[in-house]
């Protein structure tokens, strides 16, 4: 009933479905392409020894000491760098700030569904650029009037990887739009966009700390970018939260960065789990798009994703079913341990008889 005190702006948003965060034990939870394996332990440690009367202290409004850390690591000026809590608010701020032009904003229609719906709050009108048949982002189809460009690289659902020629000649042929890379899954395999951050003041590269580096819940995202980019982001950021990270997500993103050892280690038996997965599963019959990054999209000729997707449910293991037109055959499934790997090829050989 108190919906009548509502806004017709909100009754009308169309907010995002995230992929569910059941508790049940010995769940293997393919669903959200989080890192199977844990943070740097250093993170952890970091955590624990910021804990304290510090807390009772705002954080640092521009949480410099993360920014010199990631400047320090991608080899950028700190004026290149913004931070935000978690990289859907850097996307947020991104649409608020940067492609509000009246004009459409450009992304493949198969991507991240938050696009549409920051589009929906920012009242951006959002213009879906179709993928080729297998998949493919064609830089040649976005060559129409635009307010913006974004697409992840690589992208999801799909996971497949654009070069970086292919990126340069899009921000070349868009001089005067900002086009934003949101590069969530780039450690999996890709190569990063910011090397052509310098050469191009139109490119935004936005990235997570949750998967990559397994923070999901530290909340951790930033974007790097020329400093006048970065400058619209730090004015819509004071105009709508001066603290939004945390002295803990501070510590715990300062050692991250700190641990390239780890980083390493860990992307790494990712990727080889990708590669054993894939093989595996066009063993069973799939047909899997390539993938580089922490999840495989791949649909079998015989079975109905929705199907596989609740056979698989009944067995104790959760991956992702997308419902949008070109998909609805396929299911996401994220690179798990080579444990977890075993668990659900066995699960899918007693479904697919
Ligand atoms: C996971 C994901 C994000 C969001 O990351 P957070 O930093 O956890 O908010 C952004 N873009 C894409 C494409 C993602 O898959």
């Amino acid at each position: 009933m108190t919906q009548r005190l509502w806004s017709d702006f909100v009754s009308e948003l169309e907010p995002y479905v995230p992929g569910e965060q059941p508790r049940i034990d010995n769940l293997v939870k393919l669903n959200t392409n989080e890192n199977p394996y844990g943070p740097s332990p250093q993170v952890a440690e970091a955590i624990k020894a910021a804990l304290g009367d510090e807390l009772r202290l705002y954080p640092p409004p521009n949480a410099d000491r993360l920014k010199q850390a990631i400047a320090d690591y991608h080899q950028v000026a700190v004026n290149q760098v913004f931070v935000g809590n978690g990289s859907d608010e850097v996307l947020a701020h991104t649409f608020n700030g940067l492609f509000r032009h009246g004009k459409p904003l450009l992304f493949p229609d198969i991507t991240y569904s938050f696009y549409p719906v920051y589009c929906g709050l920012y009242e951006i009108e959002g213009c879906e650029i179709p993928l080729t048949d297998n998949f493919e982002i064609a830089v040649d189809d976005y060559l129409v009037p635009n307010g913006g460009i974004i697409f992840p690289n690589p992208n999801a659902p799909t996971g497949r990887l654009l070069s970086l020629d292919s990126i340069a000649s899009l921000l070349r042929r868009n001089s005067d739009s900002v086009v934003c890379v949101d590069e969530a899954y780039i450690d999996f395999g890709g190569e990063s966009a910011i090397s052509l951050v310098d050469a191009f003041d139109n490119l935004l590269v936005i990235q997570t700390l949750s998967k990559s580096r397994s923070l999901a819940g530290l909340r951790l995202g930033f974007a790097i970018g020329h400093p006048t980019l970065i400058e619209a982001l730090e004015r819509i950021k004071n105009s709508f939260n001066s603290y939004p990270v945390s002295r803990l997500a501070i510590a715990g993103g300062v050692a991250a960065f700190a641990d390239e050892d780890y980083f390493q280690k860990t992307c790494t038996a990712v990727i080889a789990s990708r590669v054993t997965l894939v093989d595996a599963f066009e063993k069973l019959g799939f047909e899997v798009i390539p993938s580089a990054a922490n999840f495989v999209l791949a649909r079998h000729p015989d079975y109905k994703g929705e199907y596989l997707m609740s056979a698989l449910r009944e067995r104790n293991i959760i991956v992702r079913h997308f419902g949008a037109e070109r998909i609805e055959q396929f299911l996401r499934i994220t690179v798990g341990t080579p444990q977890q790997n075993t668990l659900l090829l066995a699960a899918l050989k007693d479904i697919i008889v």
